[in-house]
């Protein structure tokens, strides 16, 4: 017998629900289209390109349009003899610096045999060598710079759109489309940066449930078998999206969820029990990304915080959370931190959702206290906090939930919890 078979009943191509799928047609973004495809048209028209900002949380289509557009650009400018268009496209994910973003585009525009050291050049040289690349090209030369909200200083924001004023591109026509997730980006740039970058702002606006929907729709019509999805599934899934944060990817990262719970099951349709069953699934995911994001002294707080919730102290006042944080941090020999910024820290971990938190009344006296509880299950943060244990040591409360190694218990999986 076979070890593996297909199990393609649900699925016609799954693919088409991941993140590097590109739709064909984009629906739902008709007037932010018009605008950025205007914003390109110089391109054709064989003028010095738009410099452009766009922005708009995640999920809401920036980089589908991006890669939509361009592509277009590319295939209609090719009918032109007179236009010579390149376009480099990077993501600053995991880039920090002007620095970074500049070694990254020399070795982009360059041949694999003549690739540069990512460090050890001056600025000014590695800029010089851009240059050089760019006034290569001859002709137009778009370059994107996807998710730019990664990068802490703002050198190449401003060298790129002003390459030709400033002398340093003789033949290039350059044009720079920055992306950002983060909308305070663009107000914390230095006037001289925004007034080259921000020549064109496109603002993609968060999605509503019918957007969702529509968007959903398209892709399921690819990715499922007919019949496969009952009714409610997409209303639901586009339903949670809206509340949510109106982002596309987490509605279609749902629908899959969905799509994979009805598969493991053996069932031949999608129901609305998989879409809640998935939707918790994924949260869980996240508050487990969650706690791996956190500081050293988030996870001690939350250390103290799950020791004394399983004690049955539960809610409690952060100056009662303190003795037990201050002991945990000697033991894993961390100096404290102040009072102040250790509720800083039982904050931010209500602001992730893993802790809930109550205001009271002081009685006549006036004035409100906090007291603030576990909101999450006990597994699910151990298993996430196995170095701090380690570090600290296993607190008698938690006893039961490690084996004989030592090692918090983990929960690999959430699948029908
Ligand atoms: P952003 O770059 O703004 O974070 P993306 O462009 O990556 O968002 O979009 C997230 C996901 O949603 C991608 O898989 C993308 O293909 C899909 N998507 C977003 N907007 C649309 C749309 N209008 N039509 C079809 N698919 C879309
Ligand atoms: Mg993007």
């Amino acid at each position: 017998m076979a070890l593996f078979e297909r199990d393609n009943d649900i699925y016609r191509d799954r693919d088409a629900l991941r993140e590097d799928y590109q739709p064909e047609q984009l629906v739902g973004r008709d007037e932010e289209l018009r605008t950025y495809q205007a914003a390109l048209q110089p391109v054709i028209n064989g003028e010095q390109p738009n410099n452009i900002f766009l922005y708009g949380k995640t999920g809401v289509g920036k980089t589908a349009a991006t890669k939509y557009l361009l592509s277009h650009l590319r295939e209609d400018a090719a009918q032109y003899d007179d236009i010579d268009l390149s376009v480099t496209f990077l993501n600053c994910d995991g880039l920090t610096s002007s620095y970074q973003i500049a070694t990254r585009l020399v070795n982009s525009l360059r041949s694999e045999s003549n690739q540069i050291s990512t460090t050890g050049y001056p600025l000014a040289s590695v800029y010089e060598m851009l240059w050089e690349e760019l006034d290569d090209r001859a002709g137009s030369v778009l370059v994107v710079l996807d998710e730019i909200d990664h990068v802490n200083d703002d050198s190449i924001l401003y060298q790129l759109p002003r390459a030709r004023a400033n002398g340093n591109l003789e033949v290039a026509k350059i044009g720079l489309i920055g992306i950002s997730n983060d909308f305070s980006f663009r107000d914390d740039l230095s006037p001289k940066v925004k007034s080259s970058l921000c020549e064109q702002e496109i603002h993609f606006p968060a999605y509503n449930a019918e957007n969702l929907r529509a968007i959903l729709e398209q892709r399921a019509e690819v990715a499922f078998h007919e019949g496969v999805l009952s009714e409610e599934v997409i209303p639901l899934c586009a339903a949670y999206g809206a509340k949510d944060a109106g982002d596309a990817r987490q509605s279609i990262d749902l629908l899959m969820k969905a799509g994979d719970l009805a598969r493991d099951e053996e069932t031949d349709s999608i129901e609305e029990n998989h879409v809640r069953r998935g939707r918790r699934a994924l949260e869980r995911g996240r508050i487990k990304e969650g706690i791996n994001g956190l500081t050293e002294h988030g996870h001690l707080v939350l250390y103290a915080l799950l020791t004394l919730d399983l004690e049955g102290e539960t809610p409690i006042r952060s100056r009662d959370v303190r003795p037990r944080y201050t002991r945990f941090a000697e033991l894993a020999n961390r100096d404290p931190l102040v009072p102040r910024r250790m509720r800083d820290h039982l904050s931010e971990l209500a602001m992730l959702g893993i802790v809930s938190v109550t205001e009271r009344n002081e009685g006549r006296r006036g004035g409100t206290y906090r007291e603030y509880a576990l909101d999450m299950d006990v597994e699910l943060i151990l298993s996430a906090m196995a170095d701090t244990v380690e570090l600290v040591g296993v607190h008698d409360s938690i006893d039961s939930y490690v084996d004989g190694d030592d090692e918090p218990t983990t929960l690999e999986d959430f699948h029908g919890t």
